[in-house]
């Protein structure tokens, strides 16, 4: 909360969500549009009031994970791990439900107050998706909220969510995904070695599974709080372990999917999904095009492996034609 009691809102979603269009329905005209200090990335912060708050809301740039490989990644994640934000809006869309909630996987282990708007629900209602937000906040431990975002009239469910998360400081509940990661013998040991050390609100698990996955900053970050004996333990675990990365996918996939079973339904068959919707949805070969779009990303992978991402994105390229 700042010092003149407002509390902040940050909007957290991959592109294309509803971020913008939610900041614009709830702020309006107080909004002010900058740019992040030292970047050519449009920072825009606005303002609304609510009872008797008000609230100062972030609209964060779009980012599919929260890595650190462009501008906008890293801007997004310092903000989140920064802690200026009281409570995290986090958008996925409701017609790509799986792909979406990849944002959430990743930002779990993030100890910030938050809840989740599934938005797009205009459009997954009209794909015959029956969606249980009820039974997904009851696994998540925080509100989740069906939405639609260009709908102002009906924010009623918004501000409901946003006001139990910050009275009831509403956490993520991250223990079937850590159970998960446990199954990786090197997520294990990397656990192990990080021992109590937490990063302002990133949580050793979070830590830990940045640092499987390859996260050059958090890696850093982790050695220079350990000590040289355990500095030099967690280089031999990461000079030996493969596919982190992927392995780490896996399971924040399979999370998503443990979560969305039973809480998702579909009543018909989806209409009028282009191509390339129906390969990233499709039920074996769209979450190894999710991994493989974030993968792509990266500037510290093999060339034969960044080769065999580009060849996909052609495929996906050929397919839209
Ligand atoms: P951002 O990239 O996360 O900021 O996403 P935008 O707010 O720019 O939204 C992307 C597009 O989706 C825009 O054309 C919006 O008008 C549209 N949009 C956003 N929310 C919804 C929604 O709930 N339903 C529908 N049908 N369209 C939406
Ligand atoms: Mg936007």
């Amino acid at each position: 909360m700042t010092a003149k009691n407002e509390i902040v809102i940050a909007l957290l979603g991959q592109p294309n969500s509803g971020k913008s269009t939610l900041f614009n329905g709830l702020t309006g005209l107080r909004q002010h549009v900058g740019n992040w200090p030292g970047k050519t990335v449009e920072k825009k912060e606005g303002s609304f009031t609510h009872g008797d708050k008000k609230y100062i809301v972030a609209d964060l740039p779009g980012t599919y994970s929260l890595s650190a490989n462009s501008d906008e990644e890293i801007i997004t994640r310092d903000y989140i791990a920064s802690g200026k934000a009281d409570v995290v809006c986090i958008l996925a869309d409701s017609s790509q439900l799986e792909r979406s909630l990849y944002m959430l996987s990743d930002f779990a282990g993030i100890e910030v107050p938050c809840f989740l708007l599934l938005n797009m629900s205009d459009v997954a209602k009209d794909q015959g998706k029956d969606i249980n937000a009820k039974e997904m906040s009851d696994k998540l431990g925080i509100p989740v909220v069906l939405f639609s975002a260009p709908n102002v009239k009906k924010y009623d469910a918004f501000y409901e969510a946003l006001e139990t998360a910050v009275a009831n400081k509403t956490v993520l509940n991250t223990s079937s995904l850590e159970q998960k990661y446990k199954d990786i013998p090197d997520y294990s040991e990397i656990r192990n070695i990080i021992g109590d050390y937490k990063d302002g609100n990133r949580t050793g698990m979070w830590l830990a599974i940045k640092t499987l996955e390859g996260d050059l900053p958090v890696t850093a970050k982790v050695k220079a709080e350990l000590g040289n004996e355990k500095t030099a333990e967690l280089s031999s675990v990461l000079d030996r372990c493969e596919k982190g990365i992927v392995k780490a996918g896996e399971c924040k996939f399979a999370w998503i999917d443990e979560l969305t079973a039973g809480s998702v339904k579909k009543e018909k068959k989806a209409a009028g999904l282009g191509k390339f919707d129906r390969l990233i949805t499709h039920r074996i070969w769209g979450k190894p095009v999710v991994v493989l779009t974030i993968l792509l990303e990266r500037t510290d992978i093999s060339i034969p492996l960044k080769t065999a991402v580009w060849k996909i994105r052609i495929l996906d390229l050929e397919m839209k034609r």
